[in-house]
């Protein structure tokens, strides 16, 4: 492929900028969820390096699960359909559970995460997401611990990929098409 079909990536968080961040979430769970253990549950596979780092910054002890889900955002469905591919391993009664997602667009995976979690009988749901593209949002979800604040652009780098690359950059780039 010639040089000039790839895309350009052009840095929106350099990685120093994130991880000053990621620590700053990190102390806030800590005093917020003080004397108690908060279950993360991460949103594979774009919340990975995320939770990784911000794991290591909560000075709790923290229990990590996993689940998958698949989305069929807005630009091809307006249905709004999200379908489980990975449930979690245990169950989540009675647990302080903080959602970690990689960013919020139209907040439709959120919004059912938030719906199946609470029917769970978890003791308190909370979300933690690296980015929010506030512009995008078909439904109003609360995110407790937010990251940055980004514009309406395809953004790729720290979890985030297009066609499964560039998930192990750690910074985030806006991903400008070939031209
Ligand atoms: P939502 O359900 O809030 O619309 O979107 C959630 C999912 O869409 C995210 O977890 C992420 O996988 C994907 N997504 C939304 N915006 C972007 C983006 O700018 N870049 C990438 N790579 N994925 C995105």
């Amino acid at each position: 492929m010639s040089e000039f079909c790839q895309p350009q990536l052009t840095t929106l968080l350099e990685a120093e900028r994130i991880q000053a961040r990621i620590r700053e979430l990190g102390a806030s769970i800590a005093r917020d969820y003080a004397g108690r253990s908060p279950l993360l549950v991460v949103v594979l596979k774009g919340a990975v390096p995320f939770s990784a780092d911000l794991i290591r910054a909560i000075d709790l002890p923290v229990t990590l699960d996993f689940i998958a889900v698949s989305s069929y955002g807005a630009s091809t469905k307006s249905s709004g359909e999200v379908r489980l591919l990975k449930d979690l391993d245990a169950s989540l009664k009675g647990k302080d559970v903080i959602i970690v997602e990689d960013i919020v667009d139209t907040g439709l995976t959120l919004s059912y995460l938030l719906d199946m979690f609470r029917r769970r009988d978890a003791a308190s749901v909370r979300v933690a997401a690296l980015l929010d593209k506030p512009e995008r949002r078909q439904r109003e979800v609360e995110v407790a611990y937010a990251g940055f604040t980004i514009p309406n652009e395809f953004v790729v780098g720290f979890g985030l990929d297009y066609a499964e690359r560039y998930r192990n950059l750690p910074y985030v780039a806006i991903l400008n098409p070939a031209l």
